[in-house]
């Protein structure tokens, strides 16, 4: 059996991660706001230091795995803090973790990603080569002509630069060589409380009229399969991919993109 780090385990996927992990009988050292083995705003950079270091105390300095499901979605008037947490409360915890993963020997990473990578027209890459060069500064001064509708841009940007980040970081002797497969999953829709309240937001049609071809949302504890496959031996040769769980919403927009 295991130690496992997941963020975003009070709601959601990533509770859904966690509570599969541990009916499993492993270790799960959960990381949310509330509710949560470490409570910390991931969105504050003190805070994830103090996340980091916790994790790595409960956990004895080696993990097996971590899933990074924390996130903030569109909400208008946030980005700011959907930059932090959804990049760097992604890339500073695993930088944090790194030594402890490599511990374990055949560590497993799955990062949230999301389509809206993919599906969000509009991200100015400048966006997000200023994430990737870990300046949020730079990276909000150049969405704010997007004016009350940059909430979505932020999101999908800040999910884009975090897929890049693993697919750069995945195959570098530190992560890969060091026996740590980093990946990402890209859920589509799925029906969770951050869906739920999009739903509920001024943005609702837009987000309802949102192409899911086979119809419907997503099923987190499905999703949760997913990630916990990713987590198994059967990972053992999956290495910076992105996978796409999403109803077709991808296939959708880009079928030929390949
Ligand atoms: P959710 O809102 O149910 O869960 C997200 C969790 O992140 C919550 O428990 C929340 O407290 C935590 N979180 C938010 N801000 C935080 C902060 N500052 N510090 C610490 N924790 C914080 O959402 P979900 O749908 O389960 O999302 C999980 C991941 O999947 C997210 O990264 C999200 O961006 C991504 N995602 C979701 C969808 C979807 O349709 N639901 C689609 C694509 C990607």
């Amino acid at each position: 059996m295991g130690t496992y780090a997941v963020t975003g385990r009070a709601s959601g996927m990533g509770r859904a991660v966690a509570d599969q992990l541990r009916a499993a009988g492993h270790t799960v050292i959960g990381v949310d706001l509330d509710d949560a083995d470490v409570q910390a705003d991931l969105s504050v950079p003190r805070a994830r230091r103090e996340a980091a270091a916790a994790v790595l105390s409960a956990a004895g300095e080696r993990l097996d795995g971590a899933v990074l499901a924390a996130g903030l979605g569109p909400v208008r008037g946030r980005e700011r803090a959907i930059a932090q947490v959804n990049y760097f409360g992604v890339v500073d915890l695993l930088r944090e973790w790194r030594p402890a993963l490599a511990a374990a020997g055949n560590a497993k990473v799955v990062v949230f990603s999301s389509n809206s990578t993919t599906t969000t027209p509009g991200v100015p890459r400048r966006f997000v080569r200023a994430l990737l060069a870990e300046d949020a500064d730079r990276a909000l001064r150049g969405v704010r002509l997007f004016g009350k509708a940059a909430a979505p841009i932020v999101y999908g940007g800040s999910k884009l630069a975090l897929s890049r980040w693993v697919r750069r970081n995945a195959v570098l002797p530190e992560w890969s060589g060091a026996g740590i497969r980093l990946n990402a999953l890209a859920p589509g829709a799925v029906l969770t409380p951050l869906l739920e309240d999009q739903l509920a937001s001024p943005a609702a049609k837009a987000v309802a009229s949102f192409p899911v071809p086979i119809g419907g949302y997503g099923d987190p504890s499905r999703l949760a399969d997913w990630a916990v496959f990713m987590l198994s031996d059967a990972a053992d040769f999956l290495c910076g991919s992105v996978i796409f769980v999403d109803g077709g919403s991808d296939a959708y927009f880009r079928a030929d993109a390949w």
